[in-house]
């Protein structure tokens, strides 16, 4: 006997070699593919790093570039700005998405620049009156208010709602009245109206234009969460749209058209042209989607073909999961997209943004503008307003 290798030994070690690659390569394949309906969860709890993300909108509508001053433009970049740190410091110190999505919400309804507690839009007989809704994705407990005329923040009562009451949908003065119970902040009618939304009214009525000719812009708000520990939460408040009459209300207040969050799916806060989402179902039809697979395109084929591919290269699992999960962003934005086509082809606009469990924060709006910002834990913090920024 020699300790020289042979030709058997050698080439057993190299038929078992190759096997074992085979295997392994196949094993991989299989459970690459076999993993994909729960990765989306799994995910999210694998990463090393837990994973947070936001993303918030101060409404979409006609904005044109050329006819916002730079400081203005500043003042609303510093206001956007403000409220997604408020979200994004709560989400990073392992908050829940609950309390960040007030947190971002409630500066912005605060702020005389938005659609939203002070600074809302006047209805037809010349009253600041809001609609706010919140949704927890853990267990799709949620709480609206509608046409409350005296609650410095909505989406607060919103939530008191969700919590203390044993409703979903609160209107007027029963819904005030409710807040009266509660420890909500109340505020005399100046302080939600401002001067630029009243002449709005005025102008509206002088030329008898629509809501949307005489707004150009909605500038409702909005935030979406994802925190560390996965759970998902949407929020919406508004003043809807100038001139509003006869009780009109949005989709802002209605859950599962302005508003949804469900952890299994995704959280949605939408704005636009409230009659529309409302005809859609936009917030929930688009975690519907997700969670049912698409709009008729399904990413499965090119996730098997990618696994495939991923087992014969060098790619690690974690390369992998890094395609997958880039993947299950690219089919959010789909769908979000195709549904945002569906308000379109029906003669409404406006915009949404989302989070999903696996952390993607994404807009889709099909207006020129969308004052809006987003933040995770990979390090993205951006704040933008036109298409193209
Ligand atoms: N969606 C809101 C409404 O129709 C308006 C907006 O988003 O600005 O009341």
């Amino acid at each position: 006997m020699t300790n020289e290798p042979s030709y058997w030994s050698e080439k057993q070690e190299w038929v078992s070699h190759y096997a074992m690659k085979n295997f392994v390569s196949h094993v991989f394949a299989v459970a690459l593919v076999a993993l994909v309906p729960s990765l989306a969860h799994a995910e999210a709890h694998e990463a090393a790093e837990p994973r947070w993300s936001i993303a918030i909108h101060g409404g979409a509508g006609t904005l044109d570039p050329d006819r916002m001053t730079p400081e203005r433009r500043a003042q609303y970049e510093a206001s956007l700005q403000m409220a997604l740190d408020a979200g994004a410091a709560i989400l990073a110190d392992g908050g829940s998405a609950m309390d960040a999505v007030k947190a971002a919400i409630v500066p912005l309804e605060d702020d005389p620049l938005f659609n939203a507690g002070r600074g809302a839009v006047f209805t037809w007989d010349g009253v600041n009156e809001l609609d706010a809704s919140i949704m927890d994705g853990r267990d799709r407990s949620a709480g609206a208010v509608t046409g409350v005329t005296s609650i410095k923040n909505p989406i607060l009562l919103a939530d008191a709602v969700r919590i203390e009451s044993p409703h979903v949908f609160l209107m007027g003065e029963g819904a005030e009245e409710f807040a009266s119970t509660q420890d909500i902040e109340t505020a005399p009618p100046e302080w939600f109206a401002t001067e630029a939304r009243r002449k709005s009214l005025e102008r509206m009525k002088a030329e008898q234009m629509s809501a949307l000719d005489v707004d150009h812009k909605f500038g409702t708000v909005g935030a979406v969460a994802l925190d560390q520990n996965g759970d998902l939460a949407a929020g919406t408040s508004t003043g809807g749209m100038t001139g509003k009459r006869w009780g009109r209300i949005g989709d802002a207040p209605v859950i599962g058209a302005g508003t949804y969050a469900d952890n299994r799916s995704c959280a949605v806060s939408a704005t636009g042209w409230g009659e529309y989402f409302i005809r859609v179902g936009v917030a929930q039809e688009i975690c519907t989607l997700l969670r049912a697979g698409g709009t008729g395109w399904t990413i499965d084929a090119s996730l098997e073909q990618k696994a495939t591919a991923a087992s014969k290269s060098d790619m690690t699992m974690d390369g992998a999961k890094a395609m997958l999960l880039g993947d299950l962003g690219k089919r959010a934005q789909r769908i979000a997209d195709d549904v945002m086509a569906e308000v379109k082809e029906l003669g409404g606009d406006g915009g949404v943004i989302l989070v999903t469990p696996e952390g993607h924060a994404l807009y889709s709006f099909n207006t020129t503008g969308m004052y809006r910002g987003r933040a995770t834990s990979e390090g993205v913090n951006e704040v933008a307003i036109f298409a193209e920024d």
